[in-house]
């Protein structure tokens, strides 16, 4: 990425107890994150009762990422956020109410200190070593978005080299969700390195919904992808510089062939079914050049009226099934529900999955369901049980 040093640089750097944020410019398109930087846990905590030989494994953090993001950033002159306690406290990289948001066991190893947490003891974690981190990350979107040019997300991990006793083979694998527009084109430049086994989607899906990505990138629209490195690759310094060298090389190569800065928006659509209609997106959603200028809260409210309109329809429409919404295209109202309450989560705010419910219905779901909802049919159920797939993990 070329520097234009009559910018001003953007994010600063900060420290926090629980994370920290690097300096970047912010509008260079790019904010990395690494989710899984430290095996820290606070004094109070001691080790959570394991011997601390537990602490080193990647059961607690991932080996290696926080190095190479800091070294990735710094060669990119790219914002980056970092956690700065362990995953075995809180996983910042899980959804609030995820079941394993605070793990009792982690592979092969049982957890002391998560076993009987009560609500409260859950409460302060989220509190103090989870919200933090993720306000932080909005708070940087919020200032690259501002500065007129949407940041793409790209989170680093890494991940064993083996898992029960058999050996995975991939050096790297390019996690993404339904968003191919980084993924591919990074899936791409490590197929090109020519000494490299990648994973697509591998060694874990990237189709996780409300991980750290799912709140903040999916959620807002923006470009994404999560790459994990094999740990044993970046265990020590020269593998983490090797690393950062790689990658700033690949994602240099996309940032200026991908995403041209200051260049005409392409034509619209996204790869591989990717939205057309996230606002990250800078040849779908701008509208071909012609709204480039838009500022981005009048964005939102576009996006806004376009969701109250959505809703109102649906109102309107109490003769749609949900089971039909499902069975055509994937979603139905509770999935907006869903959507709207996990957006105000990621924002820290409390809402229930009723309060989201009567958000969407404009009254009580069971009342809708009392008005509106009709038994489903033999071949309804037949349909949705089909088109159900399985989760990724
Ligand atoms: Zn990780």
């Amino acid at each position: 990425m070329a520097h234009d040093t009559s910018r001003a640089r953007g994010i600063r750097a900060e420290d926090h107890d629980s994370y920290c944020v690097l300096e970047g410019r912010a509008d260079a398109g790019l904010i990395l994150l690494c989710d899984h930087a430290c095996n820290a846990i606070p004094p109070a905590y001691g080790t959570l009762g394991l011997p601390p030989e537990q602490l080193e494994r990647h059961i607690a953090y991932d080996i290696g990422a926080a190095q190479v993001t800091k070294s990735l950033a710094a060669a990119l002159d790219v914002p980056a956020v970092l956690t700065r306690y362990s995953r075995l406290l809180i996983d910042p990289n899980r959804g609030a109410d995820d079941p394993t948001l605070i793990m009792r066991l982690s592979d092969g190893a049982v957890i002391p200190g998560n076993k009987r947490l009560d609500e409260a003891e859950r409460e302060r974690r989220a509190r103090l070593y989870y919200a933090p981190y993720h306000r932080a990350i909005d708070a940087v979107i919020d200032q690259c978005l501002a500065s007129g040019t949407p940041p793409m997300l790209l989170s680093i991990h890494s991940f064993t080299e083996s898992w029960k006793e058999m050996p995975r083979p991939w050096h790297v694998g390019v996690l993404w969700n339904k968003d191919l527009r980084l993924a591919k084109p990074l899936l791409e430049g490590f197929y090109a390195e020519g000494d490299l086994i990648v994973g697509d989607n591998e060694p874990y899906s990237g189709q996780l919904e409300g991980d750290c990505l799912w709140q903040h990138a999916t959620c807002r629209g923006l470009v994404n992808a999560l790459i994990e490195i094999r740990q044993d690759l970046i265990r020590d310094a020269a593998g983490q510089e090797a690393w950062a060298r790689r990658l700033c090389r690949i994602v240099t190569t996309i940032s200026s062939a991908t995403f041209p800065r200051h260049a005409p928006a392409a034509t619209a659509g996204g790869v591989g079914g990717a939205s057309t209609t996230q606002r990250g997106e800078r040849p779908g959603m701008n509208g071909g050049g012609a709204m480039t200028k838009i500022d981005n809260s009048l964005v939102t409210e576009l996006e806004a009226a376009a969701f109250r309109r959505l809703v109102g329809h649906l109102r309107e429409r109490g003769d749609v099934q949900n089971i039909d919404l499902m069975n055509m295209a994937g979603f139905c109202r509770n999935c907006l529900a869903n959507w709207y309450q996990e957006a105000a989560s990621a924002k820290g705010l409390e809402l229930t999955k009723e309060g989201a419910r009567e958000v969407i219905y404009g009254m009580p779901y069971k009342e809708w369901q009392a008005k509106h909802q009709k038994e489903a049919s033999a071949e309804q159920k037949a349909a949705f049980a089909a088109a159900a797939k399985p989760h990724g993990a």
